[in-house]
């Protein structure tokens, strides 16, 4: 069966940790006896022991594994191996393959961004923003609820590292901070982790260093005045107006 996942989904779903020692397991070969029927990838991980792993090509958080984590019902890197050898069965990884994005980082660039560079990051923003939605339980969905506010706020760091400093990509990214504040006073979005919470102070850090590069970007932090604001994460910014 296709997997109905890539590696970017799993990439923007899981910790670093998890995904190094992933990578690391299949590039080191340790994935063995591979077997897709068609419902199931069934596979054996050589580690401290020989785990015996099963990962459904639906969904890569679904399937067992038998060690100490997977018993506990926990995400293991022998599962996620197992999904990575369904996605690329056995060929090299490339660099950017390998490579997550999921930390918001200026890219040090400035100038210009054409209207069509910016319609497709304001694509890519939205489609984000569909993970980040309101909650209404039941409890025990409560985790993978969880999970999916920290894969919108990876994609969104993605899309956003990739945004030169000027002054239309500032405002773009203040309105984003807006949209994002909206979804968490009067959205229903429950942040109690504070994955949104911490992706807006990451993006106001960011925003100071767009202003740093490109001094005209500090024009489209007025917007911000007079706002009543979750926790106040625009004062960074006012204060440099
Ligand atoms: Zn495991």
């Amino acid at each position: 069966m296709t997997p109905q996942y890539d590696l970017e989904k799993i990439k923007f779903s899981i910790d670093s940790g998890t995904w190094e020692k992933a990578v690391n397991i299949y590039e080191s070969g340790k994935v063995v006896s591979f077997q897709d029927t068609e419902f199931t990838y069934i596979a054996e991980v050589k580690g401290t022991e020989l785990y015996k792993v099963i990962v459904s090509p639906r969904k890569f958080t679904e399937g067992n594994c038998n060690c100490y984590l997977g018993q506990n019902d926990t995400l293991c890197k022998h599962m996620i191996a197992v999904a990575i050898y369904g996605l690329k069965r056995g060929k090299p990884m490339t660099e950017e393959e390998k490579t997550q994005h999921n930390e918001v980082k200026f890219n040090g660039q400035a100038g210009e961004t054409t209207p069509k560079q910016l319609s497709w990051v304001k694509a890519v923003i939205s489609d984000s923003m569909r993970y980040i939605k309101s909650y209404t339980g039941p409890s025990k969905i409560w985790f993978t609820y969880q999970d999916s506010l920290t894969e919108g706020c990876n994609r969104l760091a993605a899309i956003v590292s990739k945004l030169p400093a000027n002054r239309q990509t500032a405002k773009l990214l203040i309105n984003l901070l807006l949209r994002l504040d909206k979804k968490l006073q009067t959205g229903g979005v429950d942040d109690s982790d504070g994955t949104v919470g911490g992706f807006i102070e990451e993006v106001v850090s960011l925003l100071v260093e767009f202003a740093q590069k490109d001094p005209e970007c500090k024009k489209e932090f007025k917007a911000l005045r007079d706002r009543e604001t979750c926790f106040g994460w625009e004062e960074p910014l006012l204060n440099l107006c």
